[in-house]
């Protein structure tokens, strides 16, 4: 999507700081992180969130977790917190299916 800010990323129309990259996926350090370690894993085609998630498309969802254990065991993050928010209401303020991973520090449940 040509209006989407991830889709930029992706096409290096925007800089981002790396994790991981490989023809599915993307993954690069949040912009406004809020722990020790934040980074965000995003698949390479457009989907809006893990509510356009289908039998179609599941296997970069697949992937991507993949992908997380992967580089937070690269990381050497032995703790971490993996997040998605769908919608408004969930702080979702990019419409590119994401996941968050979280690490380097406590963290409450429930979540605020
Ligand atoms: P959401 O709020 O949709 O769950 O997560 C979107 C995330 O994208 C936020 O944590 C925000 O800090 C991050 N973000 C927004 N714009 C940029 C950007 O231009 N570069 C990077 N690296 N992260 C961004
Ligand atoms: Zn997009």
């Amino acid at each position: 999507m040509s209006d989407c800010l991830f889709c930029k990323i992706i096409a290096g129309e925007i800089p981002s700081s790396k994790v991981y990259e490989d023809e599915k996926c993307l993954a690069f350090y949040d912009i406004d992180p809020q722990a020790p370690t934040h980074f965000l894993v995003i698949p390479k085609t457009h989907i809006g969130s893990v509510a356009e998630v289908n039998e179609d498309n599941a296997a970069i969802v697949a992937h991507i977790f993949t992908v997380i254990a992967q580089q937070a065991k690269k990381l050497g993050l032995d703790s971490y917190r993996v997040v998605s928010n769908i919608g408004d209401q969930a702080g979702q303020t990019v419409p590119h299916l994401h996941f968050h991973v979280l690490s380097g520090r406590d963290m409450t449940w429930p979540p605020g």
